[in-house]
């Protein structure tokens, strides 16, 4: 299948944090290219918060997230504090999209009950014939045939299973716009994935496509560490018969040794850069120096990027902050 494949509808842009803690530098990066490339094509830009997660969402970081990305400059059409036409824009409150998408999987007998729990997975992958690479193997035939053989034993023991989406064994190409063409095979690197967890949470992977698709999103900017969930989504979208957006996936920004910014590194998050005095113009600049789009950091706001973006540009380094930028923004201490 080819995910490449779109009509021609109105470009619609998004952005979709997950409100687990206070935004940092690498979620900043992702959120001004996907706005840029929206505003300059001249199409819209929707905010939806994906706080599935209850645990891990942090209620104070629902809104805290929209005021970190309008400090930065960033504006959107659509989100849940300026409301729209798919509203709800917070995933917590779309349940009932999830449930019918669920059951038109369902219907068409993609999904299963999985009893596995880490535990029996993790066995699974140190297995002497195990998949590759223990602990990230995809979901295939070893783990059906395992779950298959204790389903009556767990569910005597009144153990609730989580639902898969039973991937078809098909090779899954795509063109991403960032990243160039794509191949995965779907048995083998993709797997069965997790649509609603044994705890009844529904899963990213499913919300994600249900709410992309409602939402008439056409193009997906995010990080690169989401490229191999493309494949599973892009088959969601076909079981759901629903059209894909584009995907462009950005490569990370990285610390100066080479580590992917984790959320919860504390100085990085705007916040704190907010409240240590840094000015959202220097901020804007250095993510603008990591994009390529400026030859040195230079402070400048984001309406000032989007005067001199071109959108046909789709080459974006991996970028590092090395301590003379950290310095130069002033977030050094
Ligand atoms: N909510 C996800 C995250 O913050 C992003 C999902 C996506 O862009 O598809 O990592």
């Amino acid at each position: 299948m080819d995910g490449s494949v779109r009509g021609e509808r109105p470009y619609r842009g998004r952005f979709a944090p997950s409100p687990s803690g206070w935004l940092h530098l690498g979620n900043a990066r992702t959120a001004l290219l996907a706005w840029l490339r929206a505003r300059a094509l001249g199409g819209a830009f929707v905010l939806r918060v994906e706080d599935l997660d209850g645990p891990r969402s942090r209620p104070e970081a629902v809104t805290g997230n929209l005021e970190e990305l309008r400090w930065l400059g960033l504006d959107w059409d659509e989100g849940p504090d300026v409301g729209g036409p798919h509203a709800p824009y917070l995933q917590s409150r779309r349940s009932v999209l999830y449930a019918a998408a669920l059951e038109r999987l369902a219907a068409q007998g993609l999904t299963f009950d999985c009893y596995l729990s880490r535990k029996d997975l993790a066995e699974l992958a140190s297995a002497p014939h195990g998949p590759a690479g223990a602990g990230e193997g995809a979901y295939g035939a070893a783990e059906r045939a395992r779950n298959v053989a204790l389903t009556a034993a767990k569910r005597a023991a009144g153990k609730a299973p989580s639902v898969r989406f039973a991937v078809p064994d098909v090779v899954v190409t795509f063109d991403d716009l960032f990243a160039g063409p794509r191949s995965y095979d779907a048995r083998r690197e993709v797997g069965d994935v997790v649509v609603r967890r044994a705890d009844g949470l529904w899963a990213y992977q499913l919300a994600v496509v249900v709410d992309d698709a409602a939402m008439g999103v056409t193009e997906v900017v995010r990080g690169a560490d989401l490229l191999p969930s493309t494949a599973a989504q892009l088959l969601l979208y076909a079981a759901l018969g629903a059209e894909p957006p584009r995907f462009a996936h950005l490569p990370l920004l990285v610390d100066g040794g080479g580590e992917r910014l984790a959320k919860r590194r504390g100085s990085l998050t705007l916040r704190e850069l907010a409240a240590a005095g840094v000015r959202p113009e220097r901020v804007v600049g250095l993510l603008a120096h990591g994009l390529g789009l400026v030859p040195t950091p230079t402070e400048l706001t984001a309406a000032e990027l989007l005067a001199a973006f071109d959108p046909s540009r789709t080459a974006f380094p991996e970028a590092r902050l090395t301590d003379a930028e950290l310095a130069w923004l002033g977030a050094d201490a």
